[in-house]
């Protein structure tokens, strides 16, 4: 609580009146202990990668300048173009975030053919092999929509799937075409999520092991989502159970 006060005197100087405020500032503390954390969480994720780059680049330097073992090189050249790829993402997240935060997310919508894009956006998934892809429904739908945006809410859905499920080697995709919308879930058969943690999944910075350092993330890729499909109409959601695993959705509206 902040309090303040100023006295009101007469022209002989006695106190004629005082007028106060009382501000409850628990929220805005809130507020900034929040943005804090933030702070750190994302300067602790992208000091990760960038480590990992640093090494890499000091090996290949060795490795060049001896000029030994050109498979090495591939390898550690792989190596730092994966660091160079999550800093690009924890990047676009935060840009994400600030264009959101001001009102400035704009579409640049056209049309395409959902399963192309899925296909497209999710060739990392299978280039890596881990996983098992499958995608099912109406394939040849096709919706108006920013396709980089959408791919973004696959890949973000995607990509969540094979982290927070990793002994989930099955991921299923599947495309439905209803009269009014285009409905794409993902489902894994991961740990799940517990159902009271499931109201916030969709808040900004929100992580469900927001203690634990076992997965790395800064909680804002299903913030984004939501915000990219709403501003498209649509809704997102999840149907999950502990234990089971999760089913994450979203639609976009389509007009006939
Ligand atoms: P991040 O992955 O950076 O933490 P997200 O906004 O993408 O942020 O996800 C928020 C939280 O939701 C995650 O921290 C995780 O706890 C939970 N979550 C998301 N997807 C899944 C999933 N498929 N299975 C289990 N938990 C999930």
């Amino acid at each position: 609580i902040r309090t303040q006060a100023k006295i009101y005197h007469d022209n002989a100087g006695k106190p004629i009146r005082m007028l106060g405020t009382v501000l409850d500032i628990t929220e805005f503390k809130r507020l900034q202990q929040q943005k804090d954390d933030f702070i750190s969480v994302a300067s602790h994720e992208l000091k990760t990668p960038m480590t990992s780059l640093k090494a890499s680049i000091q090996i290949l330097d060795k490795l060049i300048k001896t000029n030994s073992n050109p498979e090495k090189v591939t390898v550690f050249i792989e190596k730092a173009n994966t660091s160079l790829i999550k800093m690009q993402h924890l990047i676009e997240s935060l840009l994400n975030v600030s264009k959101i935060t001001a009102g400035q997310l704009a579409l640049n919508k056209s049309e395409f053919k959902v399963s192309e894009m899925i296909n497209e956006s999710c060739d990392h998934i299978r280039l890596a092999g881990d996983h098992h892809l499958v995608l099912t429904g109406d394939v040849d739908v096709k919706i108006h929509a920013d396709r980089g945006k959408i791919e973004q809410v696959v890949v973000n859905l995607v990509n969540n799937a094979v982290k927070y499920a990793p002994l989930s080697k099955t991921i299923m995709i599947d495309i439905i075409k209803r009269s009014r919308s285009v409905k794409i879930s993902v489902q894994d058969f991961g740990e799940g999520i517990s159902y009271d943690k499931i109201p916030h999944l969709f808040e900004r910075y929100y992580r469900v092991d927001s203690t634990g350092l076992q997965y790395s993330g800064l909680g804002l890729g299903l913030y984004i989502s939501a915000e990219i499909v709403e501003r498209h109409g649509g809704k997102i959601g999840v149907n999950s159970e502990a234990g089971k695993g999760s089913t994450f959705w979203f639609t976009i509206p389509v007009q006939d």
